[in-house]
């Protein structure tokens, strides 16, 4: 067993790297994002409670707060009639960039890890929140490898 700081070592080599671009390679399908944005425009949609949630939005009770809106006292934690900095008026905005077609498989990982994750038409769909890097240095996917234990990144490449 690794401990956590070889693990995280572990992390920045390009042959981890590989290996968890083959976990991508083989459960991210497709980006649809077009697909999505587009249907999801349509409100008369059989699946339109389910795409309005993956796109993101205002729509989140903020965590800090619960959705007071007010700041809390971190050490005593009474509520201040001040407002909380990390929401607007209680709603955190939740951020959709992507949308990817996946494999039930990383379906079901992503959804305990509380990714936006619905099945539409007869396809499992990501809503990814981040964007501009590739999908195998998402930390979500890393710990999806890290939790498999598996061992890719040690074989020899
Ligand atoms: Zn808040």
């Amino acid at each position: 067993m690794e401990t956590t700081n070889s693990q995280h070592e572990l992390e920045m080599t390009p042959a981890y790297q590989r290996a968890v671009g083959k976990l991508v390679d083989r459960e991210v399908i497709h980006c649809a994002s077009g697909l999505i944005t587009d249907a999801a425009r349509n409100e008369q949609s059989e699946y339109s409670d389910e795409l309005q949630r993956i796109s993101g939005g205002y729509e989140q009770q903020c965590p800090e707060c619960n959705g007071t809106g007010l700041e809390t006292d971190p050490d005593t934690q009474v509520q201040k009639d001040e407002p909380c900095n990390e929401c607007d008026e209680g709603e955190v905005l939740v951020e959709v960039f992507e949308h990817w077609i996946i494999s039930p498989w990383l379906a079901q990982r992503l959804c305990e890890r509380g990714e936006l994750v619905a099945k539409v038409w007869d396809f499992w769909v990501w809503g990814r929140q981040c964007t501009g890097q590739a999908i195998l240095l998402d930390s979500v996917v890393c710990d999806i490898y890290n939790a498999m234990g598996a061992t890719w990144h040690l074989e020899k490449s």
